[in-house]
Protein backbone atom coordinates (compact mmCIF):
# COMPACT_ATOMS: atom_id res chain seq x y z
CA UNK A 1 0.00 0.00 0.00
CA UNK A 2 2.54 2.93 -1.16
CA UNK A 3 0.03 4.96 -2.90
CA UNK A 4 -3.11 5.80 -1.39
CA UNK A 5 -5.53 8.08 -2.68
CA UNK A 6 -4.85 11.50 -1.44
CA UNK A 7 -6.82 12.23 1.68
CA UNK A 8 -9.99 14.85 0.86
CA UNK A 9 -9.54 15.97 4.82
CA UNK A 10 -5.76 16.60 3.98
CA UNK A 11 -4.73 20.63 4.55
CA UNK A 12 -4.99 22.19 0.94
CA UNK A 13 -1.74 23.35 -0.64
CA UNK A 14 -0.10 25.90 1.13
CA UNK A 15 0.85 26.06 4.34
CA UNK A 16 -0.89 23.91 6.50
CA UNK A 17 -0.93 23.13 10.52
CA UNK A 18 2.03 20.41 10.49
CA UNK A 19 3.84 22.76 8.46
CA UNK A 20 4.15 25.37 10.92
CA UNK A 21 4.41 23.04 13.94
CA UNK A 22 7.75 21.77 12.05
CA UNK A 23 8.71 25.13 11.49
CA UNK A 24 7.73 26.99 14.89
CA UNK A 25 9.90 23.69 16.35
CA UNK A 26 13.22 24.77 13.97
CA UNK A 27 12.48 28.35 14.19
CA UNK A 28 15.50 29.10 16.37
CA UNK A 29 17.89 26.40 14.48
CA UNK A 30 16.53 28.28 11.41
CA UNK A 31 17.51 32.16 12.91
CA UNK A 32 21.02 30.61 14.17
CA UNK A 33 21.20 29.34 10.48
CA UNK A 34 21.53 25.81 11.84
CA UNK A 35 19.78 23.97 9.48
CA UNK A 36 20.69 22.08 6.12
CA UNK A 37 19.98 24.25 3.42
CA UNK A 38 16.83 22.22 2.17
CA UNK A 39 15.42 22.99 5.66
CA UNK A 40 16.27 26.78 5.43
CA UNK A 41 14.81 26.92 2.57
CA UNK A 42 11.62 25.08 2.98
CA UNK A 43 11.16 27.37 6.40
CA UNK A 44 12.19 30.61 4.53
CA UNK A 45 9.27 29.41 1.94
CA UNK A 46 6.70 28.85 5.03
CA UNK A 47 7.53 31.90 6.38
CA UNK A 48 6.80 34.47 3.98
CA UNK A 49 3.66 32.38 3.31
CA UNK A 50 2.33 31.86 6.61
CA UNK A 51 0.92 34.64 8.38
CA UNK A 52 0.39 32.36 11.59
CA UNK A 53 3.80 31.96 11.59
CA UNK A 54 5.78 35.20 10.77
CA UNK A 55 4.83 36.93 13.75
CA UNK A 56 6.75 34.28 15.70
CA UNK A 57 10.17 34.44 13.74
CA UNK A 58 9.72 38.54 13.81
CA UNK A 59 9.21 38.17 17.80
CA UNK A 60 12.17 35.34 18.11
CA UNK A 61 14.41 37.43 15.65
CA UNK A 62 14.08 40.94 17.19
CA UNK A 63 14.80 38.47 20.48
CA UNK A 64 17.99 37.73 19.66
CA UNK A 65 18.98 41.10 18.23
CA UNK A 66 18.25 42.41 21.77
CA UNK A 67 20.11 39.61 23.64
CA UNK A 68 22.89 40.48 20.88
CA UNK A 69 23.27 43.99 21.67
CA UNK A 70 23.19 43.58 25.60
CA UNK A 71 26.24 41.14 25.01
CA UNK A 72 29.28 42.36 26.82
CA UNK A 73 32.07 43.13 24.38
CA UNK A 74 35.22 43.20 26.70
CA UNK A 75 36.24 40.21 28.46
CA UNK A 76 36.34 39.96 32.21
CA UNK A 77 39.58 41.39 34.10
CA UNK A 78 42.19 38.24 34.51
CA UNK A 79 41.55 38.51 38.50
CA UNK A 80 37.93 37.54 38.09
CA UNK A 81 38.59 34.61 35.46
CA UNK A 82 41.08 33.40 37.96
CA UNK A 83 38.22 33.36 40.62
CA UNK A 84 36.04 32.14 38.74
CA UNK A 85 38.32 29.48 37.32
CA UNK A 86 39.50 28.40 41.08
CA UNK A 87 35.74 28.57 42.10
CA UNK A 88 34.92 25.65 39.43
CA UNK A 89 37.90 23.61 40.37
CA UNK A 90 36.54 23.68 44.01
CA UNK A 91 33.47 21.94 42.88
CA UNK A 92 35.24 19.31 40.86
CA UNK A 93 35.47 21.14 37.22
CA UNK A 94 38.77 20.73 35.31
CA UNK A 95 39.34 23.44 32.66
CA UNK A 96 40.77 22.04 29.37
CA UNK A 97 39.95 18.79 30.30
CA UNK A 98 37.18 17.51 28.06
CA UNK A 99 33.73 16.79 29.72
CA UNK A 100 33.31 12.65 29.13
CA UNK A 101 36.30 11.87 28.11
CA UNK A 102 36.97 10.62 31.97
CA UNK A 103 40.14 8.96 33.39
CA UNK A 104 38.90 8.24 36.61
ZN1 LIG B 1 2.85 28.44 9.53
Amino acid sequence: MSDLPPDPCAAPAGPGEADCTMVLHQLWEYLDSELGPDKMQAVRTHLTLCTKCYPHYDFEKAFLEAIADCRCTTCAPNDVRCHVIEALRRVGFCPGEQAGVGNQ
